[in-house]
């Protein structure tokens, strides 16, 4: 599960993030591009727009399920 304390600091602010276990595996932005993106040094992913409706919740929710080290979380708020 992710952890709100270890949150990247480029996610914009909001209930979902990403956490510091990121491996920069792609499968969030290759889903979600329009939410997720990578970071410059490539090292992980960020959240960089909240969903706005229930189709883009259920990119967020795609992208969680997808992750291989459960580094994005909903609970930021
Ligand atoms: Fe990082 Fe998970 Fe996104 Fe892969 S799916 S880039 S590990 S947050």
């Amino acid at each position: 599960m992710a952890d709100t304390n270890l949150k990247v600091a480029e996610n914009i602010a909001g209930k979902w993030y990403v956490d510091e276990n990121c491996i920069a595996c792609d499968s969030c932005i290759s889903i979600a591009p329009d939410h997720f993106v990578m970071s410059e040094d490539g090292s992980h992913a960020f959240v960089t727009k909240q969903p706005e409706s229930p189709e883009e919740e259920t990119l967020l929710a795609d992208s969680k399920a997808s992750c291989p080290v459960d580094a994005i979380g909903e609970d930021g708020e």
